[in-house]
């Protein structure tokens, strides 16, 4: 089954406005009129994304943002809602990023609310899911993954795979510039095609795109690609730097 490679950049807390449209134009300057073999998603802050979907609009380069709220409006001081990022600009949205879990109290519950959200105006969640380094350690990597899918997909049952993907991030491997080996990655990705299959059937489980996060650079990115179940990745501190990012796209087609 063929599966078209996502690659897509998680700006996390970083970039002011003009920054942004900086870095969003230089990206696209360099991505449209291209031959892509790889679709590309950046995810700037909240601040960024109108200024950054007006950049990006006619370009190959596809908008998500880093979070959203499960209700629609209301009363929720500081919150954003899907329908708000599609009026944005935004395709994506990223859902429960393993920083949200670790510092912003997200559970599985939540996530499973805010996926739920995203698919109702078919923003295309990317669920993040992963181990700690002691949860990897104790051997409980499996049954921690098991547990994120089953409570975040919770009452989800999806027919299109393209309306949804899944980011295996390894906590451990966050930010810290250790990688996941390629078997390690490919052995989890293995995994997570396998659930899915079994829970949404042969057509889902075959077309979705799971992508690899924790410390991805230009140095690491085909090794990880060869994998045969690896769709992808959500890089995140080597996304800021535009031409990083671009070795990053290039690099992921060589493999
Ligand atoms: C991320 O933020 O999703 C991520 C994988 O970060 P980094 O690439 O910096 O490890």
């Amino acid at each position: 089954m063929t599966r078209m490679p996502l690659i897509a950049g998680n700006w996390k807390m970083f970039k002011t406005v003009s920054e942004a449209v900086e870095t969003a134009g230089t990206l696209a300057r360099n991505l449209t009129g291209r031959d892509m073999e790889v679709q590309v998603m950046i995810a700037p802050p909240f601040t960024a994304l109108s200024p950054v979907s007006r950049v990006l609009k006619d370009t190959p380069v596809a908008l998500g943002a880093q979070n959203l709220f499960w209700e629609k409006e209301g009363a929720f001081t500081g919150e954003i809602s899907g329908p708000m990022l599609v009026s944005a600009g935004c395709r994506f949205v990223i859902v429960g990023h393993s920083e949200r879990r670790q510092y912003f109290g997200e559970t599985d519950e939540t996530v499973n609310k805010k996926l739920k959200s995203a698919l109702e105006v078919a923003l295309i969640p990317v669920l993040c899911i992963g181990e700690t380094e002691s949860q990897r350690e104790a051997g409980e990597t499996f049954s921690v993954l098991d547990k994120q899918l089953s409570d975040g997909l919770k009452g989800i049952k999806l027919k299109d795979p393209e309306s949804w993907v899944v980011a295996y991030e390894p906590v451990w491997a966050i930010g810290t510039g250790k990688t996941a080996t390629s078997a390690q990655a490919q052995e989890v990705h293995a995994f997570i095609r396998n659930w899915v299959t079994k829970a949404m059937g042969e057509n889902v489980g075959g077309a979705l795109r799971i992508l690899y996060g924790g410390s991805v650079k230009p140095d690491n990115i085909s090794e990880l690609m060869a994998m045969p179940d690896v769709d992808g990745a959500l890089v995140g501190g080597a996304s800021l730097d535009p031409d990083i990012f671009l070795e990053i796209i290039r690099y992921s087609r060589q493999t």
